[in-house]
């Protein structure tokens, strides 16, 4: 009962606004009608400094985990629809015709690439215009050689950002200025551009410089203004002349000085990352076990594939080594990187298009015009021009949305604008709302939608006075002309029969059969739920929640609850009809939690009782959500129903199902049946949910399979989410049941939303991965939607872009708060619009890609062999690195792998999805697992794909044990780990202590409170806790790592060597996987191979 208590809900859109001095706070218990008049705004003026977002007062803001959150259910309307384009985008967008063109120098049959030696590009071999983007890894796999490669810059003929800028001038200027007036003073740009198009930003070619970028290489951080064409002199470390405003910033050895090579004997490995990563080096060889074989034998997964010890080819000075793992990007250098060098400065949203730091880092947002990458991020901020371009380089277009994510306490919720009764002032033809992209002329009388180009009349009420610029006077006055987030109340208008809604009501349907009571879990449950009811979500400053609840039991049949307040005791009404279901009462079924207490709590002190001597071991499932969604109806709210249940629903009933279960399909082409539901019922079932904006969230507690693929169809497709607890038991497992309880109990929920992603013209979004339903092709209907869940949206071109006015993307969610108030959410994007392809690399992000690549293959699998889907991921990735190497990267040899900077991560990620237990699973995995985690991915944002695919591993002995900070992680591989440690590893959902068998005795015994290795207990769940600063220092750390996460993670103590060391291995992703994953550098080979077939 502890968490509750200590932290009351405090949602992030229920906080009490940052104020601005004046600035009027449409208050929300608030009639709709209260305007606030521009007059309102009046003494807040200005930008910076004086804009600064006080952050908000009072209470705390939601929970800890605000950072990198979420997690949680759900997939995209199952079937139909979902498949398509995955064989299709291969053979429609093809291997690029392009792509085949280039021969390169050394041209050789496929299969036997030449070896090559090492060779680094003298800049000045620049022949073409395009800059390469980036610090190009080249990887000379013929001799398993790595060298770097040098990207020239050439500054490109008319455009942007081939003028000089200085370092100082650039990094000095950008913050601060208004979401337009964002360039740096001194900086020559086009007049044309400098002047604005009717409601675009400016464009900036390549993102500009953040004043973070600039850390100079001596701090670790080889970053470089994008803008400055030719290497700086004095910038022998080599990095990319041309530099990144993205992540990934190259390593010393990685991008060599024009003219410069690689230093070392013929045929070394020249080492990529070492010199700057002194820790690797020594653990390197620090690894204990048999030394790892050269995993050479990379023939099982990717049949025909020679093993690339044995190509033939030009004369080699040395034998065939394996290629050195410390020579090949390293997924903890890049975000170490980052950190350096982008973690200390505010990320300002001004400038259009900038790429956003890592998911990994830490960082402030500004928001100055452009939403938070906390609502939004890309794959790429600068798209291409045309759809030939998209198509030649396969890198998707797609945004990730988290339209209600939680923000940490320094960052202002969005504002609540409230226009009165005329409402949200939109475009009349294509329906925008207002932002700052829209452009006002006329002298202010009319506007130019920034979406379609329709010229709009201003209300009279809205008019303002422009000033010498052409800007609104009252621009930083108002959210929605200054900002790039912020809330619209909606008017009667906005609302389902033209009624403004009631506050929702949460429904407890709990199992009651023989499993869940002997278990321990119902009495748990209930025992839990008398204090938690008091927390549930409250609007910003209200006393109480206004939402109302209700309780159900059941197993074959249902028990409806009257809990009225005049009643004494509560009242049980069975219906046994569950085909026919219906709600026994209305008056006393919803409640107010504080005028029912006293009858609430006799109820959930009777419950385990009342069950207590069951034999009922059948349960139904489809008829308990038909009945929350009648008592919903019923009371006309929206809503949501938490549902505890046990076991495969076979009693007689709708939605009975059969277990069907069949291992022997995996690698079938019948194994996508495992992964759709079995019957239709539920789909239907879903669809009346959204319509009543019923959410339902499901917590399994299974003990055997229970077909997670059809029972999580109704919360994949209302917005809900699913939690799972295999074989449960009280006294394991309670910590983690009611961490997740809470949470979810808790969390911050829009119900009943409706969201709509409205593009410039040029794009349109087409397809839509995540927890909804979707009942046209626009409009993603979320019965709920809470702060963990993200949206992903897949862009196409419908027409040619333009460089000068960019691309603009703006979310509007219509939703019901918590405490019943209708509002619409918005969220404005400006990327940057490209003609040359290494603008688009150059401003990739490859986590998004990552997490797109993964929710698109995931749902591929639905419809699709697995195999299949594999290898269109393969291929994808093939395509995209091909396409950079043939119209960005500097002509080199055939035998040397060059990625872009940006995207050299994309490589060992894409391995890691290819690996995971839904494309490649494990004899371990159930098929119920299989299901549970790919609608989880569905709707992960990007910083939990992220470590989800790539896990953190740390090492917690090595750093001073007064250093009570996270340690900087090493890679996920066995050579890291070294038998005198410990280590922690995490991956959002599990988490795993590794105990070396040497390990000192003293540290044994800090932490274990055993004397020795022998005595720690393999599978342990629980550190002893004990007053010794180790003990305090890895507790900690767990406690920390949890807060990050949306989900509580079971910690499992694995000692070295021991059974369980298998479960544990099956995280070390770089190397290769007991169910035939390939490892990194096979997988980097592999990749190299391919690049090569498309471009010989
Ligand atoms: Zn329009």
């Amino acid at each position: 009962m502890s968490v509750n208590q200590s932290a009351p809900p405090v949602p992030p859109f229920e906080q009490p606004q940052p104020i601005y001095p004046g600035y009027h706070q449409s208050g929300y218990g608030g009639q709709p009608g209260s305007t606030a008049l521009p007059t309102h705004y009046g003494t807040y003026n200005g930008p910076v400094p004086g804009y600064q977002q006080t952050s908000p007062q009072g209470v705390s803001r939601a929970p800890p985990s605000s950072g990198a959150p979420p997690a949680s259910t759900a997939q995209a309307p199952c079937g139909q629809a979902a498949y398509g384009q995955f064989s299709q985008g291969d053979v429609q967008n093809g291997p690029s015709s392009t792509v085949h063109l280039q021969r390169l120098p050394s041209s050789q049959p496929f299969g036997s690439p030449p070896l090559a030696p090492v060779v680094s590009q003298p800049a000045l071999l620049q022949p073409y215009g395009p800059p390469p983007t980036s610090a190009q890894v080249t990887a000379q796999l013929a001799g398993m050689q790595i060298s770097g490669a040098v990207a020239p810059a050439p500054p490109p003929s008319g455009l942007g950002y081939g003028l000089p800028t200085p370092l100082a001038s650039a990094s000095g200027s950008f913050p601060n200025s208004g979401p337009y007036g964002s360039y740096p003073q001194g900086q020559a740009l086009p007049l044309s551009q400098a002047q604005g198009h009717p409601g675009v930003l400016p464009p900036q070619r390549s993102a500009p410089p953040l004043a973070s970028n600039f850390t100079s290489p001596a701090s670790g951080g080889p970053r470089m203004p994008s803008m400055t064409g030719p290497l700086l002199p004095g910038q022998s470390f080599g990095g990319p002349p041309v530099s990144q405003p993205n992540h990934v910033s190259s390593t010393p050895s990685q991008a060599l000085t024009s003219g410069t090579q690689i230093t070392g004997p013929p045929g070394a490995l020249p080492p990529m990352h070492s010199p700057q990563q002194p820790g690797y080096q020594m653990q390197q060889n620090g690894s204990f076990g048999p030394a790892r074989s050269p995993q050479a034998n990379y023939g099982s997964p990717y049949p025909g594939t020679p093993a690339f010890g044995s190509q033939p080819g030009p004369p080699q000075p040395l034998p065939p080594k394996r290629l050195d793992p410390d020579a090949i990007p390293s997924p903890i250098q890049v975000i170490e990187d980052d950190r350096n060098n982008r973690g200390s400065e505010p990320f300002v949203t001004g400038v259009r298009g900038q790429v956003p730091p890592l998911v990994t880092t830490n960082f402030l947002v500004k928001d100055q015009g452009n939403a938070s990458p906390r609502y939004i991020r890309c794959t790429s901020y600068n798209i291409p021009c045309t759809s030939d371009m998209a198509k030649q380089a396969q890198v998707p277009l797609a945004a990730v949305i988290k339209p209600l994510a939680s923000l940490p306490p320094e960052e202002a919720s969005p504002y609540v604008v409230d226009h009165g009764e005329s409402g949200p002032l939109r475009c009349n033809r294509c329906k925008a709302y207002m932002c700052p992209f829209m452009q006002f002329i006329e002298g202010g009388r009319r506007f130019q939608c920034c979406f379609c180009s329709c010229i709009n009349d201003v209300p009279p009420q809205y008019f303002q006075h422009l000033d010498h610029t052409g800007k609104r006077v009252d621009t930083y006055d108002r959210p929605e002309l200054s900002m790039g987030s912020y809330e619209f109340l909606a008017t009667v208008d906005y609302c389902k029969n033209n009624k403004f809604p009631s506050p929702p009501a949460f429904i407890f349907m709990i199992d009651v059969s023989y499993n869940a009571i002997r278990t321990g879990l119902v009495k748990l449950l209930c025992e839990e739920l008398k204090s938690l009811l008091d927390y549930l979500p409250r609007e910003g400053g209200a006393e109480e929640s206004a939402i109302r609840v209700g309780f159900v039991t059941y197993n074959k049949v249902l028990h409806f609850y009257n809990v009225k307040s005049s009643l004494a005791q509560p009242q049980m009404m069975v219906v046994s009809d569950v085909a026919d279901m219906f709600v026994p009462l209305l008056d006393g079924f919803l409640v107010n939690i504080n005028e029912s207490r006293a009858v609430i709590t006799s109820l959930l002190d009777q419950i385990p009782e009342m069950f207590a001597d069951t034999r009922e071991t059948e349960t139904v499932f489809a008829p308990v959500i038909q009945a929350g969604m009648e008592a919903l109806k019923a009371a006309e709210c929206a809503g949501k129903l938490f549902l505890f249940h046990t076991s495969l629903p076979i009693a007689e009933a709708p939605g009975k199902l059969k277990n069907r279960d069949d291992r022997k399909l995996i690698n079938t082409d019948k194994e996508k049946t495992l992964f759709q539901p079995q019957t239709g019922a539920y789909q239907s079932l879903a669809k009346e949910c959204v319509a009543q904006g019923c959410c339902v969230d499901l917590f399994l507690f299974p003990n055997q399979y229970v077909d997670v693929a059809t029972l999580s169809v109704v919360p994949q497709l209302t917005g809900g989410s699913v939690y799972k607890y295999a074989c449960f038991q009280v006294e394991n497992d309670q910590e983690r049941f009611l961490s997740d309880l809470r949470r979810d109990v808790q969390k911050v929920v829009g119900f009943d939303a409706v969201m709509r992603v409205r593009t410039s013209t040029g794009i349109r979004a087409v397809d839509f991965f995540g927890a909804f339903y979707m009942s046209n092709t626009t409009d993603v209907e979320l019965a709920g939607l809470d702060g963990d869940k993200t949206v992903t949206v897949e862009f196409k071109h419908d027409d040619r872009l333009n460089e000068e006015s960019g691309a603009l993307l703006q979310c509007a969610l219509l939703y019901t708060s918590c405490a019943g108030q209708r509002r619409l959410r918005i969220h404005n994007l400006a990327l940057n619009c490209c003609t040359q392809l290494a603008d688009l690399y150059r401003n990739c992000e490859t986590d998004t890609l990552i997490n797109y690549m993964a929710k698109f293959a995931y749902r591929g699998v639905l419809n699709n062999p697995v195999k299949t889907v594999r290898d269109s991921l393969i291929t994808q990735c093939a395509q995209i690195l091909a396409c950079y190497r043939k119209n960005c990267a500097s002509p080199s040899s055939a035998g040397q792998l060059i990625l872009p900077e940006c995207m050299k991560l994309l490589p060992v990620y894409l391995n890691c999805v290819l690996k995971s237990d839904i494309l490649q699973p494990g004899a371990e995995v159930t098929t119920d697992d299989r299901a549970y985690v790919r609608q989880l991915v569905t709707s992960m944002d990007v910083a939990e794909t992220n470590v989800f695919f790539y896990p953190r591993l740390l090492p917690l002995t090595k750093s001073p044990i007064e250093n009570t900070t996270e340690p900087p992680a090493v890679r996920a591989s066995e050579e890291r780990l070294s038998n005198g440690d410990i280590y922690l590893l995490e991956n959002g959902l599990n988490l795993f202590l590794w105990v070396g068998a040497s390990v000192q005795q003293g540290v044994v015994q800090s932490l274990f409170n055993v004397s020795s290795f022998s005595q720690i207990t393999s599978g342990l769940s629980v550190l002893p806790i004990l007053d010794n600063p180790l003990s305090k220092k890895v507790r900690g750390l767990i406690d920390n790592l949890r807060a990050q996460r949306s989900r509580y993670m079971k910690l499992i103590v694995v000692k070295q060597e021991d059974k369980l060391e298998m479960l544990f291995k099956h995280f070390l992703v770089e190397d290769k996987s007991l169910s035939g994953g390939a490892s990194y550098v096979d997988f980097l080979c592999h990749m190299h191979k391919e690049i090569r077939q498309l471009l010989s």
